[in-house]
């Protein structure tokens, strides 16, 4: 009866640890693995008064195992998992799992009995053992309840290893959704920044059209595009206006159609070497005739730029007719003065001319009567009154020959291009002025390249220019004492150009002043009029040349000009 009820008890005892035993899964759901290994540990150390249970789970991520050990009240307190697990290495692995040995103590002094099981069905979660030093450990009872912990414990680890997976897949689920949220959010900034730099540019374009069709439409200036055939792109309507048509009507029609016909051939040919010098600009003045025939004078400045379609040119176009009217008058101007300068000067000189001119009537005037002389008397001398006659001839022809060339430097008129011998001029201008020469005791003395090229120019402006440097020579001599020598020497120059020099031994510049001799109206001189110099100055830079003086050792001073012997007409 006895051993009945204890059986009883027993029993009641079993079952009442097996409920406790099969209530543990709901105190560790939702708990990590280590923590539902330490909750079974310690509820197994209480129930079945173990000296101690330890417990080793494989890592499901190939890391260290993790170990847990808990100790009954007479094991060594500072006995650490891992020790324990070490000096149970070899129960812990195979079939020796489930079974039971006495071993020695792993956490403390003498023998122990273990018995161990698998957590999961072949170990893949863990092992679980027990030790005790009592010798009937484990009973069967004791190896149900740990078999049936075990498994509790199995099942609940393998869940808590599924839903930690779970949880680390969310969770890498999540950062995934993270970074890729990330990610668009930035492509998203990127693209509205892309969208908002593009609307910008955009917008900075559309300004920039604007402002250069304001250039183009609004601006006073004529701009012309033309095609490499000629033909007019584009006009701008102040273009067209200033030409006296609309837009409509130049455009398409051929840029010639509105030049000058002298000028065209010229600018056809600008046009061409425009068209071979892409990117360069290239400027001229040319006549345009306006829609009713009036002409205007406008400077051009162009460059031609490849396009897909090929070369383009750009025109801009600026109407210089009042410039040119002003320079036209100024030039009318300059040369009236030139010739009111010549003929005072030739007032000046007129007792010196008629002394050039009598010299040959006189001599005419002798020969004639000794001619008569010849042909008087009984038997004439028809050869000596031939040679004589002769004579005669050559005397009218040099005082003509004289008078003409004064008529020429008192005549008026426009300028003329023609080629121009400058030694000749020379000699014609020390003709005229030989006598005023010989009048105030000066030699002349000259040294004239006999290989001297023509220059293209105005015959009576160079001469004038010529006759100016002379007289001052002349005047500058007057009053000194010593030698007084003209020296004229022309030759070639560097760069296509002759030099003229003229050269006296007179007073010298005027000190201090030399900069200024050039300078309209500046004299020295009681009756001088200051304008001589300026007048050469001008004549000869607008040959294209270039005037200088400087003074000479020891004594008096020389005027270089320079003059271009191979230019075309120059304006
Ligand atoms: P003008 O002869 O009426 O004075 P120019 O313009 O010809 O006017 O000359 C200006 C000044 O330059 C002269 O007054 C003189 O002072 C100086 N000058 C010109 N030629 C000579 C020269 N050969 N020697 C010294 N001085 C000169």
């Amino acid at each position: 009866m006895e051993n009945t009820g204890d059986e009883i008890k027993r029993l009641q005892s079993c079952i009442n640890d097996l409920i406790s035993v099969l209530a543990l899964p709901a105190i560790w759901s939702g708990s990590e693995p280590s923590q539902i290994v330490g909750t079974l540990l310690d509820a197994l150390l209480a129930m079945l008064r173990l000296d101690f249970a330890y417990a080793r789970l494989t890592d499901s991520s190939d890391g260290p195992p993790i170990e847990v050990v808990r100790l009954g009240h007479r094991q060594h307190p500072s006995v650490q998992p891992q020790q324990v697990g070490q000096a149970l290495g070899r129960w812990l692995t195979g079939d020796q799992a489930a079974s039971h040995f006495v071993v020695p103590d792993p956490a403390g002094e003498g023998e122990v009995s273990i018995a161990s099981f698998s957590l999961g069905l072949q170990d893949e979660v863990g092992v679980l053992v027990a030790g005790s030093r009592r010798a009937d450990f484990p009973t069967d009872i004791e190896r149900l309840l740990l078999r049936v912990a075990a498994n509790q414990a199995g099942i609940g680890l393998q869940e808590a290893r599924r839903s930690g997976e779970q949880k680390r897949i969310g969770e890498a689920l999540e950062q995934r959704v993270a970074e890729r949220t990330t990610e668009l959010t930035r492509a998203n900034e990127n693209l509205r920044l892309e969208i908002a730099e593009r609307k910008r540019a955009e917008a900075q374009l559309r300004e920039s059209e604007e402002r250069w069709r304001d250039v183009f439409e609004n601006n006073p200036t004529m701009y012309f595009v033309v095609d490499a055939a000629g033909k007019v792109m584009a006009v701008n309507p102040f273009g067209a206006e200033q030409l006296g048509y609309n837009v409509d009507e130049l455009v398409g029609q051929p840029v010639l159609g509105v030049l000058y016909e002298s000028d065209r051939e010229a600018i056809q040919r600008n046009v061409a070497q425009c068209l071979k010098q892409i990117g360069q600009s290239m400027s001229w003045e040319l006549r345009k005739v306006r829609k009713g025939g009036s002409v205007i004078w406008v400077r051009e400045t162009a460059k031609a730029v490849l396009r897909v379609n090929g070369p383009i040119v750009l025109i801009a176009c600026e109407d210089i007719t009042e410039q040119k009217r002003a320079e036209e008058a100024l030039r009318q101007a300059q040369a009236d003065l030139a010739h009111v300068t010549r003929v005072t000067t030739m007032g000046e000189l007129t007792g010196s001319l008629a002394h050039e001119v009598n010299q040959p009537i006189a001599a005419a005037v002798t020969n004639a009567n000794t001619c008569l002389r010849w042909l008087a008397g009984d038997a004439p001398n028809i050869e000596e009154a031939r040679a004589a006659a002769m004579r005669i001839v050559k005397d009218g022809t040099r005082a003509a020959e004289i008078i003409s060339r004064i008529r020429l430097l008192f005549k008026k008129g426009t300028p003329e291009r023609e080629l121009v011998d400058v030694n000749e001029v020379i000699r014609e201008m020390i003709v005229l002025l030989r006598n005023e020469a010989t009048r105030g005791s000066i030699s002349v003395r000259t040294e004239l390249a006999a290989d001297l090229p023509q220059v293209m120019g105005d015959r009576v402006q160079l001469q004038q220019g010529m006759m100016n440097l002379f007289m001052n020579s002349i005047d500058a001599m007057k009053d000194v004492d010593g030698t007084r020598e003209l020296a004229i020497k022309s030759q070639r120059a560097e760069n296509e150009q002759l030099m003229v020099s003229v050269s006296d031994t007179g007073v010298g510049l005027p000190a201090q002043q030399t900069d200024q001799i050039f300078n309209a109206f500046f004299t020295t001189k009681l009756h001088g009029t200051g304008m001589g110099l300026s007048i050469s100055r001008s004549i000869v830079e607008s040959h294209g040349g270039r005037l200088w003086a400087a003074n000479n050792s020891p004594r008096g001073a020389s005027f270089y000009l320079t003059l271009p012997t191979k230019v075309e007409a120059h304006e």
